[in-house]
Order: structure tokens, then sequence, then C-alpha cells
């Protein structure tokens, strides 16, 4: 991706130099849930980045980027409740129990997770935890990797020739491990473009499933790596095709699986690839 793609802190350090004076006040013993989103700084919401520069203490994710980071308050203490790949490594109990504990101790407390709190990312249940120890709190919302990352890989949502229906679904339950399972058949059938979080590890049953329901094994399908970050990848195949290919170009967590003819219209609105040089086809969809 070229360098000048993605907002460095450098520039939101200049932008926040003239503070904001308007904006709500983080109240000490309050929590504000917040979403970082998917990865680029520039992503973050005014109230965000005013809650990072204001906080006491800073609960962060693993998939928090480490440059979002770099403008938090240098006097705040940063907590890592990091989550990778299904695996705690503090269990959710203990994450609640912390918000708790620190914003009792009347600091101001920020719950930082990438993308947006409310998208599988377990945010209702820390609210409803602050809610039961009567701890004040907001919700900071964020920008969801299934739409931000999706927007820098060049691929719409929804768009009005190919899809008035979209679907963010989790994949984490594909392989019957994760109670809840998800309804692959008819979601296939009901949903043109399908938005799989955390789908790398079942890619082959899900796609599987998806056939079986009826789509077709040659539909498109793009795999989006790490998307707004420097190193974002994104590997454009099909339902047939896409565990292997995932596998063969070294696909990597934190990826989204994106199923439908929306992604052909990445061959068109690919905007970072053209500032690398790439020649966008203005009429991704005529052979229909
Ligand atoms: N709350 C987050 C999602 C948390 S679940 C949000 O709203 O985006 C974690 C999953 O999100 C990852 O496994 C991956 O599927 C997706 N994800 C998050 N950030 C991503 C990124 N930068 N690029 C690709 N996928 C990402």
């Amino acid at each position: 991706m070229p360098p000048s793609t993605i907002t460095t802190p450098a520039h939101i350090h200049q932008i926040m130099a003239s503070e904001f004076p308007d904006l709500p006040v983080f109240a000490p013993g309050s929590v504000w849930l917040t979403g970082a989103g998917p990865g680029d700084p520039g992503l973050l919401t005014l109230l965000a980045l005013h809650a990072l520069r204001t906080a006491d203490v800073i609960v962060y994710d693993a998939l928090v980027d480490s440059r979002i980071m770099e403008l938090a308050n240098p006097a705040a203490r940063r907590i890592h409740a990091g989550k990778r790949g299904g695996r705690p490594s503090s269990s959710q109990a203990d994450i609640s129990r912390t918000l708790v504990d620190e914003a009792q101790k009347n600091l101001r407390v920020l719950r930082l997770k990438g993308g947006d709190p409310f998208v599988f990312g377990r945010g209702g249940e820390e609210a409803l935890a602050l809610a039961a120890a009567r701890i004040p709190f907001r919700l900071v919302p964020g920008i969801t990797a299934g739409i931000g990352g999706l927007a820098y890989a060049g691929i719409p949502a929804t768009h009005r020739d190919v899809n008035s229906a979209v679907a963010f679904i989790t994949g984490h339950a594909a392989g019957g491990d994760v109670p809840g399972d998800v309804d692959w058949e008819s979601l296939g059938r009901g949903a043109p473009t399908l938005v799989i979080y955390m789908a790398l590890n079942h890619l082959d049953i899900i796609a599987k499933r998806l056939i079986d329901a009826g789509r077709p094994a040659d539909e498109p399908v793009a795999v989006v790596c790490r998307a707004t970050t420097p190193s974002q990848m994104v590997i454009e195949t099909t339902l047939a095709r896409a565990a292997a290919d995932a596998e063969a170009q070294g696909a990597k967590p934190p990826a989204m699986v994106v199923v439908g003819q929306a992604v052909r219209l990445r061959s068109g609105l690919d905007w970072i690839g053209a500032l690398a040089g790439r020649a966008l086809d203005p009429d991704p969809l005529r052979h229909t």
C-alpha cells in the first residue's frame, strides 16, 4: 500500500494540537466503551481520540493498532486484554471486573476495542456488567471492519446493481465448537453479499455449506487481511477455491471473507491499487 494512504499519528497530533473544547466530558469514575476502527488511525472518531487523550487507564484489545496506542495520553496506564483466535488471554469476566475496579477508583477508564464495540466485540456484555455495578458508561461506536475494511479493499457493502441486503456473520461458530451455530443455508439463500468475520479457520466448511445451499462454486470471494493497515492484503478467489487460495497465499488473521458479486466491483473501485498505478475498470459489471 502506498505510504501516504494511512494516516500517521503525527498527522493526528497536529490536528489535536488545537483541542476541541466542546466535546463531552470524560468524567472520572466512568467507562467509555469505544471502537478504534479497523486499523488506520485516521478512521478513529473524534470521541475516540478525545478519550485516548484524556483517559487515566486504557484497557485495549489485541486488535487495536499500535499506531492508535501512540495517540494515547502518555500518562495513562495501559492494560492489555487481548484475545486472539478465540483463545482468551484474559477471560471476559476478568476484563469486566477490571473495568469496574478501575472506575471505582474514580479513574477515567477507556475500554478500546477494534472496529465497533457492538459488532462481534462483546461490547454489550461489558456494558451490562457496568450497568450491574452502577458504573456510568458511554458507548463510542467505531468503524467496523466489515464496512471500513471493505471500503479500503475497494468492495462496497451495498451497490444498487448487485445487492440490496448484506449479512455480517461470524465464521467462528462454523466448526460447531461454539454455541449458536450459524444457519449458513438460510443466509446463503437470503443475503446476496456475505461479510464473514473470523472466517479463516473454517473457510473450507463455510464455503462447502454455501455451495450446498445453492451458491455457485465460481461465485467471487475476497479474503481481506489486515484491512486499513500498511500490510493490507486482498486475495480474490471463488467459493470453490477460497480455502486453498487463502492458505497458499498466506492469509492470516485478522481477515474477513466477502462472498458475492460485489467483489467484482473491486476492479473498478480498488482506489488503493490505483494510487499504486493500477488502471481501474469503470464498468466492472459489464460481463453479466
Ligand atoms: N469489533 C470488531 C470485530 C471483532 S471480531 C469490528 O467491528 O470490526 C475480530 C474479527 O474482525 C477478525 O477475526 C476479522 O475477521 C475482523 N477484523 C477486524 N479488524 C480487521 C482488519 N483490520 N482486517 C480484516 N479483518 C478484520
